[in-house]
């Protein structure tokens, strides 16, 4: 069947995505003049990067001593030196300008006194080669994320950028190694879409949906990941998956590490600051693996608060004013979800799945790269959570992602722009959207088979408490044994919804597809990874091996289990020391 011509479209440059990695990218398309279509599942100003709650870094130095310098250790510290040391350079360098051109498009950030961009501490950020904390992060009270997504919202609709809301984005054209567009499916009608374009972006965000317990909002799911790793393309150290340490007991809802930044306390069932133990110079502004390490340890020894599965972050000391001026949403989040008031009692709360430091492998321009040589694949770009270039390494930084989704997307933006002035609107087959057509209409219409929220249910679970903040060799065989049996039985899925119209539970299901590609990569590439790094802590190799181990993993899939290669990390200014903080 082919897809009829009104629904055949043609764009010099295509984004798949509308958070803050596919805005920006599309801005700079935009302001070059290059008609381009933005295509997003959710309406764009719903996108997660409106979630993020405590800042974007950059050096800028404002109420403190700061180099880019600095910022860029700290990155390849933090990331426990798997982090490619040219990407960390370009973060750590290009924050700066990219602040403070949001500064200039009228994002409102909080204020010093004498007018600059206030900024506080966050963790794992330090001076001076890691002196002490100091203050790099940026924000607009707990709302930053919004703030940046309204921001570039607007800017784009200023620059005519074309949104296509609710286009569900379910193929990839790659054809004579080369991009050629991509498929898409309207949620509004049910029909199919094809976007003729030389130059795709994916910006797709996370995939934290495949953890029982976690921050990331319903829709993602790591469509651009699990689209890409079915054309052939590895996804990069999948093993590496952050935990944050502070969200909400039982259903993982963030509470912004901003709240350690601002003062917090963590707190065990004796009431003691128990970072003391783990991070002596740091304490509740450690890197985050280390904490949520140090969180299930002293659950696991007893000291959890009434012998639960929680510690306490306290806020009472940083009084009423701090609290209502800089941390008033994820406050009243703990109001509404829990019934606790921070201003007087501690709040109790557990590490949720939270970001993947793993995806989709690029160079520092945003291209997507294919094999162990960086080779790149022409036209195809990827930015934002969905990728890795790799500047966070083995673990995040906080504050970290907001600046590698604006560098990478503006970096994609720019090299897009190059790509489309050589090449023209690639042609397709007339049946191009064939396939996965008809992958989506024996969904709908299968008569009986699974029900795919058990199988979801069951991926999360399995994944949560086998390749989770701890991993043995044998949890992950299990986790492995389990998600290759949900797989399996993913080929019978079945929906309740027959309809076309807003067909959600459709979507849903195909999604759940996703999320098992991804978790798959990820469990194998966990089992294969024998040794302890960042977020990635195996009890059964519990040290870092520079030796073995200091290189990134390649997942590629295959009909049986996916193939494992690696690719050396790259360092241009530090080298790799024991991470102590
Ligand atoms: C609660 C929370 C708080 C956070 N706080 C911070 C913070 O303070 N500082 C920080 O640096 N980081 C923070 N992070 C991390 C950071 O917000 C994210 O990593 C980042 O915003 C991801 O941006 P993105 O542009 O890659 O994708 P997203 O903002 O997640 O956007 C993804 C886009 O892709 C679209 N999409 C996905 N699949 C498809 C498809 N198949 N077809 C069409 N469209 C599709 C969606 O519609 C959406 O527009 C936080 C994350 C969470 C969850």
């Amino acid at each position: 069947m082919t897809v009829p011509e009104r629904q055949v479209h043609e764009f010099p440059a295509v984004i798949v995505g509308a958070g803050g990695a596919g805005l920006w990218a599309a801005l700079e398309l935009a302001r070059e003049g290059i008609d381009t279509a933005v295509l997003t599942k959710l309406y764009p100003t719903r996108s997660h990067t409106g979630a993020a709650q405590g800042g974007i870094c950059a050096a800028l130095g404002n109420h403190e001593e700061d180099h880019w310098e600095w910022h860029m250790f700290d990155t390849v510290k933090g990331g426990d030196y798997l982090v490619d040391q040219d990407a960390a350079e370009v973060l750590a360098r290009e924050a700066i300008e990219t602040v403070l051109e949001l500064e200039h498009m009228g994002l409102p950030f909080n204020r010093t006194p004498d007018g600059k961009i206030d900024q506080r501490r966050f963790g794992g950020h330090t001076r001076n080669f890691g002196e002490a904390p100091v203050r790099r992060s940026c924000f607009a009270a707990d709302r930053t994320g919004h703030m940046i997504l309204q921001t570039l919202y607007q800017q784009c609709i200023k620059f005519g950028v074309r949104f296509f809301d609710e286009y569900h984005v379910v193929d990839l054209i790659i054809e004579g190694g080369e991009t050629r567009g991509v498929v898409a499916y309207r949620i509004a009608d049910g029909e199919m879409h094809v976007f003729r374009s030389p130059a795709v972006l994916l910006a797709t965000g996370g995939f934290g949906r495949m953890f029982r317990i976690t921050s990331n909002a319903h829709a993602l799911t790591g469509d651009g990941p699990a689209l890409a790793y079915r054309h052939g393309i590895p996804l990069e150290d999948m093993e590496f998956y952050q935990f944050h340490p502070t969200g909400i007991v039982g259903i993982g809802i963030l509470l912004s590490e901003a709240a350690r930044g601002e003062g917090g306390y963590l707190r065990n069932d004796a009431g003691e600051r128990f970072m003391e133990k783990y991070a002596p110079k740091l304490m509740e502004l450690g890197p985050r693996d280390v904490i949520s390490r140090a969180m299930y340890l002293e659950v696991r020894e007893g000291r959890g608060i009434g012998g639960g599965d929680y510690v306490h972050l306290d806020l009472t000391h940083l009084g009423r004013a701090v609290i209502e001026a800089k941390l008033p949403d994820i406050t009243e989040f703990a109001r509404v979800y829990q019934g606790i008031e921070p201003i007087t009692q501690p709040v109790p709360v557990q590490p949720t799945a939270h970001y993947a430091m793993g995806g989709i492998p690029t160079d520092v321009m945003a291209r997507v790269v294919i094999d162990e040589k960086n080779t790149a694949l022409p036209g195809l770009y990827a930015a934002g959570e969905c990728a890795c270039v790799s500047v966070h390494g083995a673990n995040r930084l906080g504050t970290n992602s907001l600046i590698d989704i604006l560098v990478f997307g503006r970096r994609a933006g720019r090299d897009m722009a190059r790509h489309v002035r050589r090449n023209g609107v690639p042609d397709v087959p007339a049946d191009v959207a064939e396939p996965v057509r008809a992958e989506l209409e024996a969904l709908r219409t299968r008569p009986v088979g699974e029900n795919p929220n058990h199988i979801r249910a069951e991926l999360a679970s399995v994944m949560m408490d086998e390749c989770g903040v701890f991993r043995t060799g044998t949890s992950l065989v299990r986790a492995y044994n389990v998600v290759c049996d949900l797989k399996d039985r993913y080929r019978r899925a079945q929906v309740q919804d027959r309809g076309r119209v807003f067909n959600t539970d459709l979507l849903e299901a195909r999604e759940l597809g996703y999320l098992l590609d991804c978790a798959e990569a990820t469990v194998m590439s966990a089992m294969a990874r024998t040794e302890s790094r960042g977020g990635h802590y195996r009890e059964d190799y519990p040290q870092r091996d520079d030796t073995e181990w200091l290189q990134h993993s390649l997942a590629y899939r295959t009909e049986g289990r996916p193939e494992m290669r690696y690719k050396p990390v790259s360092i241009t200014h530090f080298e790799p020391k024991p991470r102590t903080y």
